[in-house]
């Protein structure tokens, strides 16, 4: 039987924030799963470490896949500490990206502090810009300078902090895609969820997205621009706004339950 849906979810601020909440929908995802009717994907700027413990320790439900370092390493089980990013989407995506190239377009810019090494990869470079004596100003001058370079490389400002360049065909949005066609998915059935500018090329890629109640204003404003009907702001935050959004779509039954 063919996977009914997809849902490709955020972790931090989407799903964590409200344990008791992402426990109560955490158990409702499984019994999808366990139906055969649900291809869970956790899509994060996580390493797979973060995202192995806190299956342990936070209650993340168990996934399919994992896209972790904001979708530029795929993981799909058996997950542990050992796991390797799948090699077809590393390669593809080191065709075109020079991480030497990428630092370059940092240079100069006053107050960037690069990110710890291990956020820092083969694919992905990344900074914090929150102490810049004008973040938006900053990341809007990295975004020039990568303007010309754009078959190659993009821009994910995220949060007021986080500014990563990534490889042109990677991010969380591509990254599903290259899942659902390499998997046989439905892609008129996938449902995204997030909170920051982060989410904000999922919600771009697929039909249907859930915007958290405590997500951040540039994800909402992005949300507007798409349109009624494909995107559902829920009333309530972390992982009872997904279970919202997910009742919304009928992925999951509606309950009398509310809030
Ligand atoms: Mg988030």
């Amino acid at each position: 039987m063919p996977m009914r849906w997809t849902v490709a979810s955020d972790v931090d601020g989407t799903l964590t924030g409200d344990r008791a909440a992402l426990d109560r929908l955490a158990a409702r995802l499984q019994k999808l799963r366990r139906a055969g009717t649900l291809f869970l994907i956790l899509s994060t700027g996580r390493r797979l470490e973060q995202v192995v413990s806190g299956m342990a320790e936070e209650g993340l439900p168990e996934p399919d896949a994992v896209l972790c370092q904001v979708g530029t390493e795929i993981y799909v089980p058996p997950l542990s500490l050992a796991s390797r990013p799948l090699g077809a989407w590393r390669e593809r995506l080191l065709a075109e990206y020079s991480r030497d190239e990428a630092v370059s377009f940092l240079e100069g810019i006053e107050g960037l502090v690069m990110q710890p090494d291990v956020f820092n990869t083969e694919l992905k470079t990344s900074c914090f810009l929150d102490g810049c004596p004008d973040p938006d100003g900053a990341a809007a001058e990295i975004r020039r300078r990568v303007e010309p370079h754009s078959g190659a490389y993009q821009v994910v400002w995220s949060s007021g902090r986080d500014l990563d360049i990534l490889p042109a065909s990677s991010g969380k949005g591509k990254a599903i895609r290259f899942l659902v066609e390499s998997r046989g998915l439905d892609a008129n059935r996938v449902v995204v969820a997030g909170d920051t500018g982060n989410d904000a090329a999922m919600f771009e890629q697929f039909g249907m997205g859930v915007v958290v109640a405590n997500a951040k204003s540039e994800l909402v404003a992005l949300a507007q621009s798409l349109g009624e009907g494909r995107v559902y702001r829920a009333r309530q935050p972390y992982a009872a706004g997904v279970e919202e959004g997910l009742e919304h779509f009928r992925v999951l039954p509606a309950t009398s339950s509310g809030a």
